[in-house]
């Protein structure tokens, strides 16, 4: 990705070899999603390009440069599947990092696919080979998990676990979720873990809610149909005793849902906001009727640590049968074809859309 709105290129570059501690991996697959729009539209701050998209990825380790390990001390070999946990850089010597223990927002925090750029190296999906860098949390696949199951949750998965994490879910607790794309999706998959009475979810179009009701979600609400803000607050409460829902989790991307969520929301409700990842302008609040005399609880909840990635991937594999995360990769496409693979991302025409650098042989 030369530069936002331009074409995509595809180019030659030398095959990286791995640093000290640090290994390559072949690609096996990498996710197309809705930040990769952003990326293209030139809607994130800060970003290097010309940049190699694709930060949640899986693939086969090819070379290492010393021992490989994973979070137990375990070597990993050649040939392993694996996935990595796409931030690195995290210093552990600054004030958020020390002091604050807000990790997330350390300044010296690199993302694969997204702050770093072609000068970094091939960090990045979106590629035959990805190079991993000395640091970089290695997570080898558990056994019965493919490259499919595990890019069917790609970083909605972590997302949506820290989301619901972040929530607090109880034991019999009614949660809303706003948006079923990847992240509203696995949000509602870690809710009913978490003990959910019941999980309702807010969203469009109707291929997704469809995927909402497999996954378990009790009715689902089709914001293109029911366009009235009011009228889908009113959905909410008429199925709570007029009440509203004991935690609602907004992972739709609008501002708007904001006000609409917190509608929602009980009395002392906890309201989790994870799907503003870019900044799409502001709305009005009515700090006394929405926050006060509601006495709500609202929570931020940006990007997710290695110990959602890990955790949510050990989920995955104890329920794999249960949810079939692979069903939600709705398409998949050459390096040739990620131009293609945009645009549909862009038009919600798929759930999840992945990369496949190399046609499986
Ligand atoms: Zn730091
Ligand atoms: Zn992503």
């Amino acid at each position: 990705m030369a530069a936002p709105r331009a074409p995509l290129e595809l180019r030659h570059v030398p095959a990286p070899r791995p640093e000290p501690g640090g290994a390559v991996l072949e690609t096996v697959a990498s996710e197309v999603c809705g930040t990769d729009v952003h990326l293209h539209h030139g809607r994130l701050a800060g970003v290097p390009y010309p940049i190699v998209p694709g930060h949640v990825s899986v693939g086969r380790v090819l070379e290492t440069n010393g021992p490989l390990r994973d979070a137990l001390g375990r070597e990993i070999g050649i040939g392993r599947l694996v996935t990595f946990y796409d931030v690195y850089g995290i210093c552990g010597s600054c004030w958020h990092c020390l002091v604050a223990k807000a990790g997330t927002r350390c300044p010296q925090r690199k993302v694969y696919g997204i702050t770093t750029g072609l000068g970094d190296g091939l960090l990045g999906g979106w590629a035959e080979r990805i190079e991993l860098k000395p640091g970089v949390r290695v997570l080898p696949l558990p056994e019965g998990l493919d490259a499919s199951d595990f890019m069917g949750g790609g970083c909605g998965l972590p997302t949506g676990f820290h989301a619901v994490e972040r929530a607090q879910v109880a034991l019999g607790d009614t949660v809303v979720v706003q948006g079923s794309g990847p992240v509203g999706l696995n949000a509602l998959v870690f809710a009913q873990l978490a003990g959910a009475l019941r999980v309702l979810v807010t969203g469009a179009p109707s291929a997704r809610l469809a995927e909402a009701r497999r996954l378990g979600a009790d009715e689902t609400l089709d914001v293109g149909a029911t366009r009235d803000p009011a009228e889908r607050a009113r959905w909410v409460r008429d199925r709570t005793g007029g009440r509203g829902a004991d935690v609602v989790i907004e992972a739709s991307g609008n501002p708007q849902a904001v006000v609409e969520g917190l509608e929602m929301l009980r009395d002392a409700g906890r309201y989790v906001i994870v799907g503003q990842y870019t900044d799409a302008g502001d709305v009005t609040l009515n700090p006394h009727r929405h926050l006060n005399r509601r006495h709500a609880t609202v929570l931020g909840c940006w990007g997710y640590e290695y110990t959602h990635l890990h955790r949510s991937v050990e989920m995955m594999a104890r329920h794999r049968e249960r949810f079939g995360w692979a069903r939600l990769v709705t398409r998949e496409y050459p390096l040739a074809e990620a131009e293609r693979a945009l645009a549909d991302m862009e038009a919600l025409s798929v759930v999840k859309a992945l990369i496949r650098p190399s046609p499986p042989a």
